[in-house]
């Protein structure tokens, strides 16, 4: 087993990976906190894989499990579902001391911390990650959120975990599309901040692929390493943990135009770091070579393949409305060498249009 401390003060977690290790899930919360009371989120997907495991062992721990589940998908990420789980923990009588878990995706894990963030004032919540972008973005960090019918994740908190339990072996159930999603992220967690992480992906490309289990274990690890020490330097954002949003106001645009259907969110920032790289290409911030290394690495783990034929002018229009513009201007963050990236916050129009006609020649 690998476990990764998390510092933030009195707010610090263990991250515990390990293959199998939803079955010990009761003992690690029990080690953790003398509440007998589990609230466990999840949804019509994941539940019927991986509950009964994760009960069983809550139960063995000697914990009152209750189960909410939540439809599927993003668009049920939203207040309405929030407080149907709230009503499930007021039924339930669950205590302050309790515990709310999440065993699911990004949207359960979210809209379940939003829940553990207000539900008395904020109560325990414990991550149990199973897609691959969950495991290594959204259960580390404290970010929790629900959509607004007029934005992505608009009523939120930072709401840190008591623990997060991932198994690697849940990911053998996950669909081609939704693993290739975690990977654009753990391509970017190499290249903002990491060259030997990078590279360890260049030469492990087809066991990262087949997700051959040691590999696997290896780049959670890792990936959760490098987001947890940028979100002890920076927890609630004022400045380096803005790197993290590399290619994201890119691929935000494209994913609002395609109305989040086309693309999934790891490919659509792998689109807009390649924009994001030519963009610093231009700027001499990075060589020719290390743009074709980034592009290199997206090709052989399959995860780009071209950049879409949008008119220019539309993907600017729609970077425009991105929640990272802040007074108007253009923040992007650009790469400047492989394991290292720069926030820019004087990007000109002109060069952006010049970056996405570039990326799709
Ligand atoms: P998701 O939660 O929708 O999961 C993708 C699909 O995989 C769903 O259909 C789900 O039911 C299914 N699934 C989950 N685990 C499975 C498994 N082991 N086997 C088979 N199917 C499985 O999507 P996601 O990519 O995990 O998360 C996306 C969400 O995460 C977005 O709402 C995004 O805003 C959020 N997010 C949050 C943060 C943060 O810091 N809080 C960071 C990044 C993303
Ligand atoms: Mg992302």
């Amino acid at each position: 087993m690998q476990n990764l401390r998390v510092e933030l003060g009195e707010r610090s977690y263990t991250i515990s990976i390990e293959a199998g290790i939803l079955g010990r899930t009761g003992e690690i919360i029990s080690d953790l906190t003398p509440a007998r009371q589990v609230l466990l989120v999840s949804n019509p997907t994941v539940f019927p894989l991986y509950g009964d495991k994760v009960i069983s062992s809550l139960h063995k721990a000697g914990f009152e499990v209750e189960v909410a589940l939540m439809p599927d998908g993003e668009v049920y990420k939203n207040m309405e579902e929030a407080l149907k789980v709230l009503d499930k923990a007021v039924d339930f009588n669950l205590e302050r001391t309790g515990i709310i878990a999440a065993l699911g995706g990004g949207v359960v894990g979210d809209l379940a911390g939003l829940v553990a963030a207000v539900y008395q004032r904020g109560i325990n919540f414990v991550q149990i990650p199973t897609t691959l972008l969950s495991q290594v973005d959204s259960s580390v960090g404290g970010k929790v959120a629900v959509n607004h019918p007029r934005g992505k994740n608009l009523i939120g908190a930072f709401h840190q975990p008591l623990a997060v339990i991932i198994d690697p072996l849940t990911l053998h159930t996950l669909s081609e599309r939704e693993y290739k999603s975690g990977l654009g992220e753990v391509v970017k967690y190499g290249l903002i901040y990491d060259e030997s992480f990078f590279a360890f992906l260049e030469n492990n490309a087809s066991a990262v692929k087949e997700r051959r289990g040691e590999i696997i274990a290896e780049l959670i690890y890792r990936s959760c390493r490098i987001k947890s020490m940028i979100v002890e330097k920076d927890e609630k954002e004022q400045g380096i943990r803005a790197l993290l949003n590399l290619g994201h106001t890119f691929g935000h645009a494209l994913e609002k135009i395609t109305d989040y259907k086309a693309y999934s969110h790891g490919e659509a920032v792998a689109m807009g770091t390649v924009a994001a790289s030519l963009l610093a290409r231009e700027r001499g911030y990075i060589t020719e070579e290390v743009f074709k290394r980034i592009l290199n690495l997206y090709r052989i783990l399959d995860i780009y393949k071209e950049f879409p034929p949008f008119d220019p002018e539309v993907v600017y229009a729609a970077m425009l409305n991105d929640k990272k513009v802040m007074y108007g201007k253009m923040r992007l963050i650009l790469p400047a060498g492989i394991g290292q990236a720069v926030i820019a916050d004087d990007v000109e129009k002109e060069e952006i249009i010049r970056a996405i006609r570039r990326a799709q020649n």
